[in-house]
């Protein structure tokens, strides 16, 4: 779809976008506005795109409006809820960004137990208001990542072994068409449409808001514990033989990572590569310390933060060692077991980050994201034991080649040993047949239902789901 007919700075033109403007609540964000350098910045420092306007909505209506005046000028559109992805699909060159950042009321609904969230919040948002109430929502592992991308796309995070992923949780959203109508879908109301939301991203609507499961989560005992790197083969093997058969409210997710240079990491380790996991144990706190016996019996930590704490604490604990900005690159696919070869190759590669940043994700996805069926949700890999991860980062763009030469590499070497596909909200701009593998059999009833809803794919700033002929 093109922009530019209207771009051309003729009277018509301004005068169509300055109706537009008049119809909105929120602002209207053009190339050349004082906020526009800043307003079209994502997570991720690796994307520059330059929209031609950025819509920062206020509620539903604007949301409405500028569905409408993008179809009706057949422009691109792209939906931002937190700005986290990482091929940048919260933006898009040219066309129309529907931000959703100003759209951030959450309400818990405590006789309940569910939570509203409206489409443009981050996870800490949501954690601050449930933890309120003793309740969460199973999320990611930052609190920083927006709720509507992560939702749509799935969602693995500390809770993902009690509770499911974040769209197992999932009751109802309210979500503007390409039509420019609004829609309520649940299980009862617009069945089709609520499935493909659970997992399908971006390419249905954009979602004003969600309404959420909340769950008894209150203090967890969590946080990371760090073993010399010389142990990760040993820690690999020992982590995924206890992970596999840990009881549900035992999370654990297996790391490469650097140490960084600031307390309250002790200084004789600053810098130094290690092997590490991150727990988040959801049981009852006065058995905490029995539970992570064998782990510590394994081999004694050489830094052990495992303790009890909020898990709004926990949830945020690594934001500020990633704020927006840096420059990211990341590969991901699926496992459902790692057997010596493919130790000795994460031990190979992993032991080579390439800054300080970069690093290595194993989340486990086994436990109560399996008791939810393979065609229940879109979500291709239920059958699967863990979600790898593999992520360059940094804060200088000239090393950028060497990220994504080592992420690369790394996830060649691995790929043979993978189920198969990998996580649509962790993989790049990879082409159609990686969104295919994503999805493995569901591909083709996404397909059906998005040529239902959006048969021109007029959301395609996504993983795209191309409408089914
Ligand atoms: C530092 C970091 C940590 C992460 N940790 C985790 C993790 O622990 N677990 C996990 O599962 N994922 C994690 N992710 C991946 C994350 O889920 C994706 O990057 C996701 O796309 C981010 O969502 P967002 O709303 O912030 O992104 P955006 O860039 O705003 O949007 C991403 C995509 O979602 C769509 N979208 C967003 N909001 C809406 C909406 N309201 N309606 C319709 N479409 C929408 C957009 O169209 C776009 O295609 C992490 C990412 C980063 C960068």
């Amino acid at each position: 779809m093109s922009t530019l007919s209207w771009r051309a700075g003729s009277k018509l033109a301004e005068q169509a976008v300055n109706g537009f403007a008049t119809q909105l609540r929120g602002e209207l964000i053009r190339p050349g506005d004082a906020q526009f350098e800043e307003a079209r910045k994502v997570y991720n420092g690796m994307i520059d795109k330059r929209p031609a306007l950025i819509v920062r909505c206020k509620d539903t209506t604007d949301v409405k409006n500028a569905v409408n005046f993008a179809r009706n000028n057949q422009m691109t559109v792209a939906i931002r809820g937190g700005g986290h992805n990482g091929p940048g699909l919260g933006t898009c060159d040219d066309g129309l960004v529907i931000d959703l950042s100003e759209m951030r009321a959450v309400q818990v609904d405590r006789s309940s137990n569910t939570v509203r969230v409206e489409g443009g919040c981050v996870w800490g948002d949501v954690d601050k208001a449930t933890h309120e109430f003793g309740l969460a929502v199973p999320s990611g592992i930052l609190s920083s990542t927006g709720v509507g991308g992560l939702t749509l796309g799935g969602g693995t995070g500390y809770l993902s072994r009690h509770y499911g992923l974040t769209i197992d949780n999932l009751l109802e959203v309210e979500i503007v068409l390409a039509d420019g109508s609004c829609l309520t879908a649940n299980s009862n109301a617009n069945a089709d449409l609520f499935w493909a939301v659970r997992g399908g991203g971006g390419n249905f609507g954009v979602v004003t808001s969600f309404l959420f499961k909340a769950n008894p989560v209150e203090i967890v005992y969590g946080g990371p514990m760090f073993w010399p790197l010389e142990l990760s083969a040993d820690l690999l093997r020992f982590w995924q033989d206890f992970i596999l058969s840990a009881p549900e409210n035992i999370n654990g997710w297996f790391a490469f990572a650097t140490v960084p240079p600031v307390a309250p990491f002790p200084e004789q380790y600053h810098l130094q590569k290690m092997c590490a996991v991150v727990w988040c144990y959801t049981g009852d706190i006065a058995e905490a310390e029995s539970t992570f016996e064998p782990i510590r019996k394994f081999s004694s930590p050489a830094i052990d933060f495992a303790g009890p704490l909020p898990f709004p604490a926990l949830q945020s604990m690594f934001d500020a060692l990633y704020p927006a900005g840096l420059q990211w690159y990341w590969r991901a696919d699926f496992f459902n077991h790692f057997d010596d070869k493919a130790i000795d190759l994460h031990v190979k590669h992993g032991s080579q980050l390439p800054t300080m940043f970069s690093t290595m994700h194993i989340y486990p996805i086994n436990g109560a994201v399996q008791h939810v069926g393979g065609q229940d949700t879109p979500w291709g890999y239920r059958d699967a034991n863990f979600a790898q991860v593999i992520v360059g980062v940094d804060t200088d763009p000239n090393n950028n080649a060497r990220l994504q030469d080592w992420a690369h590499s790394y996830w060649q070497a691995l790929h043979p040993f993978s189920a198969g596909g990998g996580y649509v909200n962790m993989i790049m701009d990879e082409g159609e047949d990686r969104v295919k593998a994503a999805y493995r059999d569901n591909y083709p009833r996404l397909a059906q239902i998005k040529a239902k809803h959006d048969p021109q794919n007029f959301f395609h700033v996504n993983q795209n789901i191309k409408p089914a002929q």
